[in-house]
């Protein structure tokens, strides 16, 4: 999910949160929310800590937003696409970079952080919508590829001063797994985190159940976040991610254009998968893995999650007829609520 114009676009992988009425255990469960990096974040948590941890929050968000925003022209990310010198890079940035070299190997660069020129080329960064020539995609893409940057002694060094990055695909399960682990650390036993449509489910909701997440139906008028949900899953200890297409795209000549880029061709992917749902013991997984299962397409990414046995997933793809077709993993029909 974009550090970005999400919110304009709306949140491609809004996932939503059922609360449910009635019994509310003690100490209270409380809500908190705001908007960061582009987009919003929903916080339910067990006050067990008593007091208004809101600010903490905000404070942990802003320093993420520091580092990863490509929307904010004095973030870490700015900075090292702007400059030709190596950027020393402090752990956190680090941390999130060897998890973005692991998950590009896994999957053969589709997912891949060095696509920023091409989403911007796209129209899907700050700048406006366009849509590039064949001969500037093919020179976009002499610049794309993570070999082409490395870490050394702590900073990171460009092969092209060209070189620019893009954390949204992965920065969002990130910034979950940083609440979450802060939450942890104050003992909350109980809370769902949840930034852009990507979440952490950790315990039970008020209602001593199991969170309820619904996955929503991926059609191209569904613009109301929440408004069709095609199933419901329930899980604890979970982070739950969504990538799709019908949000976050542009029709030109009767083509759809979505924000997935195929990092191999350079044009947005085009294929019948419509939404891809991961369930993962941490959020920057389901993430990351989220978004490379979309460029994959169906057949590739059936075949990636099945030898991935500590994912579960969820896709809902076109039939030829033009209905939905779904696959579900073994792993995770047992959250599936009927
Ligand atoms: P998500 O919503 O998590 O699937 O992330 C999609 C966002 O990640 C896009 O809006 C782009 O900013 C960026 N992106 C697009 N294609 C890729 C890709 N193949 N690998 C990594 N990031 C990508
Ligand atoms: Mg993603």
């Amino acid at each position: 999910m974009a550090l970005s114009h999400k919110k304009l676009f709306a949140a491609v992988t809004f996932v939503i949160l059922y609360s449910i009425a009635g019994y509310s255990a003690d100490p209270e469960f409380l809500k908190i929310s705001g908007y960061t990096q582009g987009t919003t974040y929903h916080i339910t948590y067990q006050n067990t800590v008593g007091r208004d941890i809101q600010p903490e929050v905000e404070q942990r968000l802003q320093l993420i937003d520091q580092l990863f925003s490509n929307y904010n022209p004095n973030s870490l990310v700015s900075q090292i696409n702007k400059s030709k010198a190596p950027v020393p890079i402090p752990p956190l940035m680090e941390q999130l970079l060897l998890k973005c070299f692991q998950i590009y190997k896994e999957s053969e660069g589709a997912f891949d952080i060095t696509v920023g020129p091409l989403v911007e080329a796209w129209g899907f960064g700050p700048s406006k919508q366009k849509q590039p020539t064949a001969k500037e995609i093919d020179s976009l893409l002499k610049i794309v590829g993570l070999t082409k940057i490395k870490l050394k002694n702590h900073r990171l060094i460009k092969s092209d001063p060209r070189i620019r990055l893009d954390f949204n695909a992965i920065a969002q399960g990130f910034t979950v797994d940083f609440l979450a682990q802060y939450f942890d650390s104050l003992g909350i036993p109980n809370y769902l985190i949840e930034v852009g449509g990507e979440l952490y489910a950790r315990g039970t909701n008020a209602s001593g159940q199991q969170w309820r997440i619904g996955v929503e139906t991926p059609s191209d008028n569904n613009l109301l976040q929440g408004e069709q949900i095609q199933k419901v899953i329930a899980v604890s200890n979970k982070a739950v991610s969504t990538s799709g297409n019908y949000r976050r795209f542009y029709i030109s000549n009767g083509i759809k254009y979505a924000h997935t880029i195929n990092p191999h061709t350079g044009y947005p992917a085009q294929n019948t998968l419509l939404s891809v749902t991961i369930v993962a013991s941490n959020c920057t997984d389901a993430d990351a893995y989220a978004t490379a299962c979309m460029v994959m397409g169906l057949e590739k990414a059936i075949q990636f999650v099945k030898n991935k046995p500590q994912l579960a997933a969820y896709f809902i793809f076109s039939k030829p007829n033009g209905e939905y077709g779904e696959f579900v993993t073994e792993n995770l029909k047992k959250h599936i609520l009927p």
